[in-house]
């Protein structure tokens, strides 16, 4: 597995990460310049429900690795003003939606466990006002393992929160401090054990792996300790180096290296094996989950549901009927907090650039979301979005895919689509093949002539 083919955790929070995989090739490109018609309208039931994410852009410090839309804290006194216009764009992006029914709802960042329980709250509160948000929803919130984060728990189940994501990253201090995390590993632990007390069952922990001058070994040993305080979700990513970082930085001067790819590789297999061994199932890429305790918001996106993105730098994807919208937006809010306050001031919402999305481009975020769970895309998932043209009319006829099934890295049968295990971690090598199948079967309905790549 190599750095091209090592796949990333899709973050919890859309905002900060949601694409359809890295390396995407021309013919795609080339594909979106030529067929800007919009696809067909989706099914209505589609349409009744969505999930809520909303964007905390608050951090009290930046990590030496993250490359996300956060700013630095500004205390409690800039939490009204961002609570208000949290509260006045959701009602704004409802409206818009018609949406009935709220599934879930995730506050992530940032550090969203900066925020005053009041304003979560109030987020919520306004949610219920405007749609169904029912006492089985799942509400999630990601912690950072501060004593700040770990006081507010109980406030933040008081507020509706009924599910933690931990950003525990490591149980070792020299590496969180390399990674310029702003709490200890006791810190993480005294976190942990809070939160399972507060909502057993529903804990998640985020953990990063290939982190600089970490051994397998190490890894190996570090996995058995978080398996020893671990509730019953975990979520895996790999650091990547990304431009720009102060990581990046130190990299770059030779101050630090990271584990050659294989050890990377070697490591994330010897996660899954572990997680396997201590009761969880892998059921995505980076996820894992024993006692079903999947998490529902994040599966909303890997089924291609709609989702509303509140907040600075959010991105949503949902048909817009309340203006008389026919066809799914992607759209993606203004990334600076205070350049987005104004905008949701002046006219309800900060959203900056909207995207009607074609046949082609739903399908695309179908298939490459949809291929990173365990259980892959079932014909009826794919019936949803694509009517006319079956997961064995699409991919059956191409050589290429032919190819990958022959592999076996790929599966496909009476369930539907799928990677295999030795598949899935290769998928970002995968994806390109499947979505030339894929455009050049949309182009050939269209009676467009295919791509000569
Ligand atoms: S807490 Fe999260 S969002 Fe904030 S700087 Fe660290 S990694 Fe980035």
């Amino acid at each position: 597995m190599s750095a091209t083919t090592m796949l990333r955790r899709v973050s919890l929070g859309a905002a900060k990460s949601f694409g359809v995989g890295s390396g995407r090739r021309c013919c795609a490109e080339a594909a979106r310049a030529t067929r800007t018609e919009p696809g067909p309208a989706e099914p209505s039931r589609l349409l009744k429900q969505a999930s809520v994410y909303v964007h905390w852009p608050y951090c009290l410090r930046r990590c030496t690795y993250c490359n996300f839309n956060k700013y630095r804290s500004r205390g409690d006194s800039g939490d009204s003003a961002m609570a208000e216009c949290l509260q006045r764009e959701t009602e704004t992006l409802l409206g818009l939606s018609r949406v009935a029914s709220i599934t879930s709802v995730f506050f992530g960042g940032g550090t969203p466990s900066l925020a005053q329980p009041s304003t979560i709250a109030a987020v919520l509160e306004t949610i219920s006002r405007h749609a169904h948000l029912s006492d089985e929803a799942e509400v999630t919130i990601e912690v950072n393992p501060t004593p700040v984060g770990m006081s507010r728990l109980e406030d933040f189940v008081h507020a509706g929160i009924n599910r933690f994501s931990i950003g525990v990253q490591s149980l070792r201090d020299e590496d969180l401090a390399l990674l310029g995390r702003d709490h200890s590993s006791q810190h993480a632990l005294q976190t942990v054990a809070e939160a399972r007390r507060l909502c057993p069952g529903r804990v998640s922990l985020d953990v990063m792996f290939a982190r600089p001058g970490q051994s397998l070994e190490r890894w190996e040993r570090e996995l058995a300790e978080l398996m020893s305080v671990c509730d019953d979700h975990v979520s895996l990513y790999q650091l990547t180096l990304e431009r720009g970082t102060h990581i990046f930085k130190q990299a770059e001067r030779g101050q630090l290296t990271l584990p050659a790819e294989e050890v990377a590789a070697a490591m994330y297999q010897a996660a899954r094996r572990i997680l396997l061994q201590h009761g969880f199932e892998q059921y995505e890429v980076s996820n894992f989950a024993r006692r079903n305790a999947i998490s529902h918001h994040n599966t909303n996106y890997w089924k291609g549901r709609q989702y509303l993105g509140v907040g600075p730098g959010a991105h949503g994807r949902f048909v817009p009927l309340g203006e008389g919208g026919v066809v799914r937006e992607a759209r993606t809010q203004t990334l600076e907090p205070d350049a987005w306050m104004q905008e949701v001031r002046h006219r309800g919402h900060g959203t900056r650039r909207r995207i009607p999305l074609t046949h082609l481009g739903l399908l695309e975020e179908v298939l490459a979301m949809g291929l990173r769970m365990t259980r892959g895309i079932t014909h009826q998932h794919w019936q949803l979005f694509s009517s006319e043209a079956d997961l064995y009319k699409v991919f059956g006829s191409s050589m290429d895919v032919k190819e990958l099934l022959l592999s076996g890295h790929l599966i496909l049968d009476d369930r539907g689509l799928r990677c295999s295990w030795g598949g899935l971690a290769l998928l970002d090598s995968l994806l390109p093949t499947l979505l030339l199948a894929l455009e050049n079967q949309v182009k050939s309905e269209s009676k467009e002539p295919p791509c000569d790549r």
